[in-house]
Order: C-alpha cells, then sequence, then structure tokens
C-alpha cells in the first residue's frame, strides 16, 4: 500500500479528521473491553488462568500475530494473522471477555515485537476487541454455556458471526487506511478483496476444528500449527516473488512495472474523479562521477539514500519509484495543480540538498525535475511519461532544477507524436536496422573504415532516414534503448567483420542526448566485452553542433568514452561555428568535413580556401580529415588535393545494407597503406 521508509508510522496530528477516527476507534475499543471483563468478573477469570488450555491458546495467538499471512511485502501491510483460528475459537467457546483479553495481551507482545509505535498497536488492540464484539453478538444468538461447542446448524451462526468479524475488521482498518492515503473507501476496500476472503475463509474454518479439539484434550491445539505453517509458508514465498517482480533491488521502490501499473489506476481513478494527476521523473546531475571516483558500492549507497529522502518527501499514497540508474519517478495520484506538483519537486529537491556523508566525504546532490500533468499535457502513461521526460531534460539543459511540460518547449509536432508509439515498438520489435557506409581512402580508393547509418525499417512507410525518428528518440525516455540498439547490432557485426580479417574501424553516430547520458560509457564498455569487439574497431561521431551547444556537459563523457580506447570523430565540421583550437586535449582523431562544406568549396574560390586551411590546421593538429558526401570524381579529386586523407559519400558507396558489406569490401579493397592501419584480408 505505502513506500517502503513510508512515514505511517509516524502518528497523525491531532485534531485531523484520520487522528479523530483513530482516538475515538481506540476509545471505544478500550471501554468495550473494559466492560465486558467488568461484567465476566474477577473470579472467573483467574478460575480460566488455572487452566493450561488458556496458556496453550494464549502462546498460539501471539505466534500467530507474529506470523500474519501478509499479501504484499510492505511495511505497512499488517495482513491477516495465523492467530484468527485460535482468538475465535476462543470467543466461540468462552464468549468475548476471554477472547478478547488474550487478543489483546497478544496484540501488545507483537506490536513490541515488531517494533509498531504505541498508537498502531493500541489501534489494533482496539479493532480486534471491536470486531470480535461484533462477532460475539452474532454468536450469542446461539452459544449455550461456556465452553460452548457448536453442533450442526449452529456452525451456520459461527459462519454468520465470522462474516461480522471479518467485514468489522475490513471497515475499521480500511476507513483509516482511506483517510490517511487519501484514497476512495471503495477502492481500499477492493484491494486484493477476492485474496482476502480467501484467507480470512480459511483461517475461520479451523476455529471450530479448534473448538472440538480443545474440548478434546488441550495437547491437541498445538497441531494446528502445522497446516497453518504450510499456510505461513506459502503465502510469504509467494508474497516475496510479488514483490520482487515490483521493486527495485537496490533501493526497495518501486520499479517501472509497478509505476505503470499505479499510474494506469490513477489515470482510470482521475478520470472518473475529474481530478488531476501528476508524474515528475528525477534525474540526478552528476552523479556517474561519484560512481566513478568511488566505485559502484559507495555508488549504491548513495542511491539508496536518495531512495530514502524521496520516499520521506512525499505524502501517503504517492509512490516513488526507481526507473534505473539514477533515474527515479513520482506519482502524484492526486494532485491540485501545477503549483502543487512544482511544490513536491521543490520538496524533493530540497531533501536531496543536504550534503550526504559515505566514506568520509561530503557529496552535494543536484536533480533536475520534470513535471507532466494528467489531463492537462498527456491522456495516458507513455505521454506522460515522455512528456515528463522532456520537462526534465528541458530543466537539466537551462539549469533549472524543476520545469513543467511546457508544448512551446516541445519540438514534437501531433505527426511526430504518433510516431512515437510506433517507434516504441520499432525498437521493441527490432526494426531499426544499421546500413554501413565505407569511408576511403583518397590516394588509393580502398576502403580505410565504415560508418554505422541506422534505418527505421518501418512495415508500412518502408526505409524511414535517422533524421525521421532519431530527433524523437532524442527527446524521448526511448533514447537508453535507442542507443542500446544501435549498439547491439552494430557491435556483432564488427566482431564479425573483424574476426574475417576486415580490420577496419566502424563509427557508430552519437547524438547530443546519448552524450548527455552518464550510463554511455557503460553501455559501450558492456557491449565492447559483451561482443569482444577490440576498442580500437569502435569508433564514435559526434557532431561539431554537439560540441558547440554542449561541451562542458558532455566533456567528462566524451574523455571517459576514449579512456576504454574507442577512437573519436568530429562530425558534420563546418556546420557549427566550432574553433579547432578548443578540441586540444579531446582525443579526436579524425575530422568530417561536412557535406554543405565540402559542396562550397567546390564551388566557390572562398570557401575553398576556408576548407584547405582547415584541413591544414586538422593536419597541424595531429588529426585526418575525411570529406563527407562526395558524389562526384571531381570532388573527390579536388577534396584530395586540398589535403583530406579520406571521403565518404555516394561516388564510392552509398550506405550498404550489412550484408553486402564483405562482397563490397573484397571488390574495393579495404588496404590503407598511408596510415599503417590493420588491413582487411582482400
Ligand atoms: P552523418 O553522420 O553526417 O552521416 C552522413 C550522412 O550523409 C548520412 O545520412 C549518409 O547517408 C549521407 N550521405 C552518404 N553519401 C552521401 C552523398 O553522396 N551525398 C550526400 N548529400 N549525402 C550522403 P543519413 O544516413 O541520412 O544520416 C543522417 C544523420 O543522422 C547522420 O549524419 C547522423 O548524424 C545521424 N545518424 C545516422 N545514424 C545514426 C545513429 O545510429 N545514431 C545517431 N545518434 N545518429 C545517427
Ligand atoms: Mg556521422
Ligand atoms: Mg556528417
Amino acid at each position: 500500500m505505502l513506500d517502503p521508509n513510508s512515514t505511517r508510522d509516524v502518528g497523525p496530528r491531532v485534531g485531523t479528521p484520520l487522528w479523530v477516527y483513530l482516538a475515538s476507534t481506540t476509545a471505544a475499543g478500550f471501554a468495550l473491553l473494559g466492560v465486558s471483563l467488568f461484567n465476566f468478573g474477577l473470579d472467573r477469570l483467574q478460575e480460566l488462568a488455572a487452566k493450561p488450555l488458556i496458556w496453550v491458546i494464549l502462546c498460539m495467538v501471539i505466534i500467530g500475530e507474529l506470523r500474519p499471512i501478509v499479501r504484499s511485502r510492505m511495511p505497512s501491510d499488517d495482513g491477516v494473522p495465523t492467530s484468527l483460528p485460535f482468538g475465535f475459537a476462543l470467543l466461540i467457546s468462552y464468549g468475548l471477555p476471554v477472547a478478547g483479553l488474550v487478543q489483546a495481551i497478544a496484540t501488545a507482545i507483537a506490536g513490541v515485537a515488531r517494533g509498531y509505535s504505541t498508537h498502531r498497536t493500541v489501534f489494533n488492540l482496539a479493532q480486534y476487541t471491536l470486531s470480535f464484539g461484533a462477532a460475539n453478538a452474532v454468536l450469542l444468538l446461539a452459544s449455550g454455556a461456556a465452553p460452548w461447542v457448536p453442533h450442526g446448524p449452529e456452525l451456520l451462526i459461527v459462519m454468520l458471526s465470522g462474516a461480522t468479524y471479518f467485514v468489522s475488521n475490513l471497515v475499521l482498518v480500511e476507513c483509516a487506511v482511506a483517510m490517511h492515503e487519501r484514497v476512495p473507501l471503495h477502492l481500499a476496500f477492493g484491494k486484493d478483496l477476492g485474496q482476502r476472503l480467501f484467507v480470512n475463509g480459511v483461517l475461520f474454518s479451523l476455529a471450530p476444528l479448534v473448538v472440538v479439539a480443545m474440548n478434546h484434550s488441550v495437547w491437541l491445539v498445538p497441531l494446528f500449527s502445522l497446516p497453518l505453517v504450510a499456510l505461513y509458508t506459502s503465502a510469504t514465498l509467494s508474497a516475496k516473488r510479488e514483490y520482487q517482480a515490483n521493486h527495485d533491488e537496490l533501493t526497495g521502490l518501486a520499479n517501472r512495472k509497478l509505476l505503470i501499473l499505479r499510474t494506469q489506476e490513477a489515470l482510470s481513478e482521475a478520470q472518473q474523479r475529474k481530478q488531476r494527476v501528476g508524474l515528475l521523473l528525477l534525474d540526478l546531475d552528476r552523479f556517474k562521477e561519484v560512481n566513478d571516483t568511488l566505485g559502484h558500492p559507495t555508488g549504491d549507497r548513495l542511491l539508496q539514500t536518495v531512495a530514502r529522502r524521496l520516499a520521506h518527501s512525499v505524502r501517503p499514497g504517492d509512490l516513488v519509484a526507481r526507473l534505473g540508474g539514477d533515474e527515479f519517478a513520482v506519482l502524484l495520484p492526486q494532485v491540485r495543480d501545477a503549483a502543487s506538483a512544482r511544490e513536491v519537486a521543490a520538496r524533493l529537491r530540497v531533501s536531496l540538498a543536504e550534503p550526504v556523508r559515505l566514506d568520509g566525504m561530503d557529496f552535494d546532490l543536484e536533480v533536475s525535475v520534470g513535471i507532466a500533468l494528467y489531463p492537462n499535457h498527456a491522456p495516458d502513461f507513455e505521454l506522460l511519461m515522455q512528456r515528463a521526460d522532456i520537462a526534465m531534460y528541458v530543466a537539466k539543459e537551462r539549469r533549472t532544477g524543476v520545469e513543467l511540460y511546457a508544448p512551446h518547449k516541445d519540438r514534437n509536432s501531433t505527426a511526430r507524436l504518433s510516431l512515437f508509439g510506433e517507434l516504441r515498438r520499432a525498437l521493441a520489435e527490432g526494426e531499426l536496422e544499421m546500413f554501413y557506409q565505407p569511408k576511403v581512402s583518397l590516394d588509393d580508393h580502398r576502403a580505410v573504415g565504415l560508418e554505422a547509418l541506422v534505418r527505421w525499417r518501418h512495415p508500412k512507410r518502408g526505409i524511414l532516414p535517422p533524421e525521421e525518428f532519431v530527433p524523437l528518440a532524442e527527446q524521448s525516455y526511448l533514447m537508453r534503448s535507442f542507443t542500446h540498439e544501435v549498439m547491439e547490432s552494430t557491435l556483432p557485426r564488427i566482431s564479425h567483420w573483424w574476426s574475417e580479417g576486415h580490420r577496419l574501424p566502424v563509427a557508430v553516430n552519437l547524438s547530443a542526448r546519448e552524450l548527455l547520458d552518464p550510463t554511455l560509457p557503460e553501455i559501450v564498455a558492456a557491449g565492447l566485452s559483451r561482443h569482444g569487439v577490440p576498442p580500437e574497431a569502435l569508433r564514435l561521431e559526434i557532431s561539431e553542433r554537439v560540441m558547440v551547444a554542449e561541451a562542458d556537459a558532455v566533456t567528462p563523457i566524451i574523455l571517459t568514452l576514449s579512456d576504454l580506447g574507442v577512437s573519436l570523430s568530429l562530425d558534420d565540421f563546418g556546420t557549427g561555428y566550432f574553433t579547432l583550437a578548443r578540441i586540444k586535449g579531446l582525443p579526436v582523431e579524425e575530422i568530417k568535413i561536412d557535406e554543405s562544406f565540402v559542396r562550397r568549396s567546390v564551388d566557390d574560390p572562398d570557401g575553398r580556401v576556408i576548407v584547405e586551411s582547415a584541413v591544414d590546421l586538422v593536419g597541424t593538429l595531429g588529426m585526418r580529415a575525411v570529406a563527407e558526401g562526395v558524389e562526384t570524381a571531381g570532388v573527390a579529386e579536388a577534396m584530395h588535393a586540398m589535403g583530406c586523407y579520406a571521403a565518404q559519400g555516394r561516388f564510392f558507396a552509398p550506405p550498404l545494407e550489412a550484408a553486402e558489406v564483405v562482397d563490397w569490401l573484397l571488390k574495393n579493397g579495404g588496404l590503407d597503406h598511408s596510415s599503417g592501419e590493420r588491413t582487411t584480408s582482400a
């Protein structure tokens, strides 16, 4: 019901409706217990206390209270105690005062043992007494002298009494839960009702058998623990499995699966009640640095601290989830307006503002939060998530901390949005495919490398070029799966070609968003080792535009990438007013002169001078220039004359399907004498 570490055990504030409810229920329960014990009389109690039976049952009730059958492993879930058959057997045999007293003692002991707060324990105690009281009222219709053993049709009354207990208990507890979590009553009641009925039914059905055993011989009673242990064990196991399936192992927070489920529930509820739902996406800034400098165990502890702080900063009923890495989400099933959602976001940021002390060092955490609201920004989970993600990206980019989704900051058009859903499917179903375009030496026209270019084999629209969908992936949480997909289809190819002797570096393009993802080096490193690809076989192309706009943010990631041993290439040079001098210190091996620049240099003498001096500078800085988009022999020659060492373009080869690459290489050779780069077997 609640997150781990939730605040349920912190008592409600005095005077709130929940407080009034808990206080009055507790008072009523204690009054009922007091009055019934008073009427019963001390003498009869003493008489009963002399019987071993009462003590044996008390033991069974205590053990049963400590071993409840839970629906989930949430600390907030009390579960159904396996004490029920024994407590209820006492109620049938001796009535409310005895059952109530034994239950009260057991509840108090279990409360202390399980570390419950006093207010929770006394409420539980009162709740039992009241439920037993209601059940007892039904039993009074038929019960005879104590100890009463029901026979024949009297069992129907026992059943009715059990049902009364179940309903009273349900109402008493769920009213508190509904008030605490601010969910409608019917939702609280309806939750897992089938399972609750089943477990209670099984436990109640044992009660008359316990009564019979009690009357026969007290030593038969403990035998009931065997079926109860079996029931308890299997229920605990399945609750554990369910918990594991829905929670993040490291932090114990909800995982994506549970977040989706809860969001969908919240959306359908909000739709009926014309309310708003908020989805917040959080991404830690610079978490990667901690992970890298101090190692994963420390990074993990940091994430656990973050999780704890976030879980403590939301209201009951809100859900904090970890989506993986340093990405978290918070679901607000009911939020008044954008301002309230911003308030929550601010509260979450404040909770992380206090430095975290780990390994004797203080860490300052900062987080960027993106907010999207239903129904203002999106009608369903997918879009809500996408838009929160866009907002978060804007928050990160502008360093504002918190951003609410705003359509004008989102470059998605409607048509693109419908493509978005399809892209998600495409990623899942492997519709993305890599084509490979050779880079050719201008000295001898032999291949010196390949560039991997992504295509989407769309079932209806045919092969789509990257500009139709890469920006879409870039603006959404699909980016990581996209990068993963590109790596996972390219790396096995490289591995295969290299093992066959075609030892050419293969370049993969990385967009700004990919480079801003601190997990990128991990994705690349893991891919390289999984597919046995030597790092020198992989080259990463980074567009000049990215270097102009995001140099500070991406430089640490670029350095980490080059530490892996992969080489870098500055793509689209000439489109972004990048000063080559800034590249100093970055391990860039080649500069790719953009196709527009190449074209201009051939048409216009000024352009020619600019390109020539740029190529010159590239050489002086110890890098090599590659011309892009070379479509004719004339251009190839001109670029060669200007000092480019290699070129890429349809004049040499268009982007080829993977299966065509080896044939092309065998026909055109793959030797690169000038560079000393390793050769193909051609
Ligand atoms: P880019 O990295 O500059 O790629 C070169 C582009 O030039 C490719 O376009 C290629 O098909 C095209 N091209 C090849 N020969 C010629 C020619 O003779 N003349 C002209 N005018 N163009 C030629 P493509 O495949 O449409 O890719 C466009 C851009 O999309 C790429 O530009 C790259 O920035 C991006 N991209 C491609 N694949 C990926 C990928 O896997 N991940 C990411 N993040 N971006 C990618
Ligand atoms: Mg490229
Ligand atoms: Mg380019």
